[in-house]
């Protein structure tokens, strides 16, 4: 689908990317521009990758109960060609989706809209994820939030997994993961490969 770049004043669109791991609050700093954005009467449309179940179908939740309905895709394809009427655009749990979904973003901010994605920095194994590289590279604004390292307080960046397995998605198990700093994160993992 190919999307004709607006141009004039006022209609520049651009990327912001909120990242993080677990714990990090990256819902509440979306919620928080979303709600922004609501009260400037902004055309938004919000979409998670099918994979993420975690609160049930369809919303982006805080933990205070606050949700926006959101539109659950299996393709980046999907974003583009239903987001491409919107003034604004968010991409929740982007590490889950495509690779194409960069390209997607891109079309978007030229076409005028302003879009908003979040996801997980690093994964388990503290690796870059999916496509969430690409996209903070291509951002115009990247905000890296933090957690607490739950074993030493420090700013916790990565998220340490508990539970045993390797499947890159164990999501919706919250409980199966800690937040903690490198050095914390990095003793566990040495320690997991000594037992
Ligand atoms: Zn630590």
């Amino acid at each position: 689908m190919f999307l004709e770049p607006r141009t004039g004043e006022g209609s520049r669109g651009w990327i912001e990317v909120i990242c993080g791991p677990m714990f990090s609050g990256k819902t509440e700093e979306l919620l928080r521009r979303l709600r922004r954005a609501k009260i400037a009467q902004m055309k938004l449309a919000i979409f998670k990758p099918k994979i993420d179940q975690r609160y049930g179908q369809g919303k982006i939740v805080s933990h205070d109960a606050n949700y926006f309905p959101s539109l659950e895709v299996a393709h980046s394809a999907q974003v583009l060609k239903q987001g491409a009427f919107a003034q604004l655009v968010a991409v929740d749990e982007a590490q889950f989706f495509d690779e194409g979904i960069v390209d997607v973003v891109e079309k978007l901010s030229l076409a005028g809209v302003r879009v908003i994605v979040t996801g997980l920095d690093m994964d388990y194994l503290g690796k870059p994820f999916g496509p969430m590289p690409q996209l903070m590279a291509i951002a115009n604004y990247v905000t890296k939030i933090h957690a607490i390292c739950v074993r030493c307080g420090q700013p916790g960046t990565h998220s340490y997994r508990l539970a045993q397995g390797d499947a890159r998605v164990m999501i919706g198990q919250v409980e199966a993961y800690e937040a903690r700093c490198r050095n914390c994160f990095s003793e566990g993992m040495v320690s997991r490969a000594a037992n």
